[in-house]
């Protein structure tokens, strides 16, 4: 009798995080839904929109509950302060994305660090890239940032460079070319973003006319939180989303 009493009264038992997964896992459930419905209306498969969450500023706890809540893909934009985070984070399987600038000096660290490089910007860093590979035995997915906007934005390649890359690739044996990136200037109407994810489809398709290896442009990383239907009607495969997945950063970057 005073068992089963206790039994009755005794609280759920509840792991400290528990809320901050249930929290993500809800904001992940939105914005699967809205990706859905954007990408419906363009009529595009929304299984062929891959989630990568920008953890950048966010600890460990963050990135656990993040991975209980069933997101397998989380990005970094440093590559410092990624390589804590996935060392320490080892065991949750996650692949790592790095979405910000790579500087020349730190591509040996990532190549070996990262599934995926969005941040290609220069002949000069794939080839480092691809050595870097060679030596580690990596097989890095790797998006050339295209540069299109008229005002100069600070990091990507122009046109001319982005085929460049692309001729270059063609003597890669390690890394493997997937796509283009875009980072475009801020806008706080997330309609006037169209343009640019439309013009990053036109280099796409350009590319391809022009003999580029479909295989090689199977991927669109455009669309963060603010823009990210947006992106998806245009035909983003992947979308960068950090703060509707884990809120406001504290930290600017
Ligand atoms: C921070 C960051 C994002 C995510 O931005 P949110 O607006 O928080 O979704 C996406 N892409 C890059 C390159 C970033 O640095």
């Amino acid at each position: 009798m005073a068992d089963s009493d206790e039994a009755a009264t005794r609280p759920e038992p509840r792991s400290p995080d528990s809320g901050l997964v249930r929290v993500i896992r809800q904001h992940v459930a939105e914005i699967d839904q809205r990706i859905e419905r954007a990408a419906r209306a363009a009529g595009r498969n929304p299984a062929a929109v891959q989630i990568v969450a920008v953890s950048k500023t966010f600890g460990l706890e963050h990135i656990r509950a993040a991975a209980l809540a069933g997101l397998t893909d989380l990005g970094e934009n440093r590559v410092q302060e990624a390589l804590q985070k996935i060392e320490q984070t080892a065991e949750l399987k996650i692949r790592w994305h790095l979405v910000g600038h790579l500087q020349s000096n730190k591509a040996r660290k990532a190549a070996g660090l990262f599934a995926w490089i969005h941040s290609v910007d220069s002949v000069d860093l794939l080839r480092r890239l691809e050595l870097a590979a060679m030596e580690q035995q990596a097989t890095p997915n790797l998006l050339v940032q295209a540069d299109l906007a008229d005002e100069a934005t600070k990091y990507g390649a122009a046109v001319d460079e982005v085929r460049r890359i692309f001729e270059v690739a063609h003597t890669c044996r390690a890394v493997r070319l997937r796509g283009l990136m875009l980072l475009p200037p801020w806008r706080d109407d997330p309609e006037e973003m169209r343009l640019y994810f439309r013009q990053l489809v036109a280099l796409r398709d350009a590319l391809r006319s022009e003999g580029v290896d479909a295989a090689k442009l199977s991927h669109l990383s455009m669309g963060m939180s603010h823009d990210f239907e947006v992106a998806v009607e245009e035909g983003a495969t992947m979308v960068r989303i950090g703060t509707a997945i884990f809120g406001q950063r504290v930290l600017s970057h």
